[in-house]
């Protein structure tokens, strides 16, 4: 008989979680001594919210952790210390709401939460500030929340990145999808079947494609948050997916979502490197 694996449900391991720790596996004093030695601080701000029958509500939130973790690995390599803030869990997700589980704080609420944790990390001594989304619908109150912190908090610099930009245009060199992929696709199951495999299903998640000139209002070269200069509202995508997810899950592999991470830790790190540790 095949030995069965340990039942999470009844209490087993989930999942593993690789360092470095983040602020919330951190002491105080640990943190005293890390900003002895630098000022900076990540902070991933994800979302609790649908992705679809294969893929778990925080994908989000564990994806702006991982890019995070990988970005402070491979700064420390190069000698460049920097601290990762508390992952934050949720986001503005309104236009998920039409699927169960997912929260959605307001916009207002979001940028006074990073606000205000960036106030508190300002205390112990964090002067810059780095913004990195799990979910690109934050990205709006991240910046407003990025240009509150250097109107009321004193020396300080604050920047948002937007990955999801530099990803975008080399998507089709990384993934074996020639359709659309889209929240909860090939891209993002695999970039999760790196971290969670335990976690992801993707035989669970229908294919589901969208026409090119609705794709194109969601992502594509003219969307603000993949590098253009529109920004379409979305009213809900429940009127986009049955399912939540949008793209084929069955196309995911763990290379393709190490070559995703891999483009979007040299960004990040390229230029936290480049704005807040040359001269
Ligand atoms: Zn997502």
């Amino acid at each position: 008989m095949e030995e069965s694996a340990p039942d999470a449900a009844a209490g087993g391991v989930l999942y593993v979680q690789k360092g470095p720790a983040t602020l919330t596996e951190m002491t105080g004093q640990e943190v005293e001594a890390a900003v002895a030695r630098t000022r900076l601080i990540l902070l991933p701000v994800g979302a609790t919210e649908a992705h679809g029958p294969h893929l778990p509500l925080g994908t989000d939130t564990m994806e702006a952790r991982e890019i995070c973790r990988r970005v402070a690995l491979r700064l420390a390599a190069q000698g460049r210390e920097v601290v990762i803030g508390p992952v934050i869990p949720f986001g503005t997700s309104s236009f998920h709401l039409g699927f169960p589980g997912t929260v959605s704080i307001s916009s207002r609420t979001l940028i006074a939460l990073l606000a205000e944790i960036a106030a508190s990390l300002h205390r112990t001594g964090f002067q810059d500030f780095v913004l990195v989304h799990g979910h690109d619908g934050n990205l709006p109150s991240m910046m407003v929340a990025a240009q509150e912190i250097v109107d009321t908090l004193p020396e300080t610099r604050a920047v948002v990145l937007n990955w999801l930009a530099p990803l975008s245009r080399v998507y089709h060199t990384i993934q074996r999808s020639t359709k659309g992929e889209g929240h909860g696709g090939e891209g993002e199951t695999s970039r999760l079947l790196v971290t969670h495999p335990e976690l992801v299903h993707p035989e669970r998640g229908p294919v589901h494609h969208l026409p090119p000139e609705v794709m194109r209002k969601i992502q594509g070269p003219e969307h603000v948050k993949t590098g253009g200069g529109i920004f379409y509202a979305t009213r809900s995508y429940r009127d986009h997916t049955p399912w939540g997810h949008i793209g084929d899950p069955g196309l995911a592999l763990a290379e393709t979502g190490e070559r995703g991470y891999a483009v979007i830790v040299d960004w990040i790190a390229s230029v936290i490197a480049r704005d807040f540790f040359s001269g």
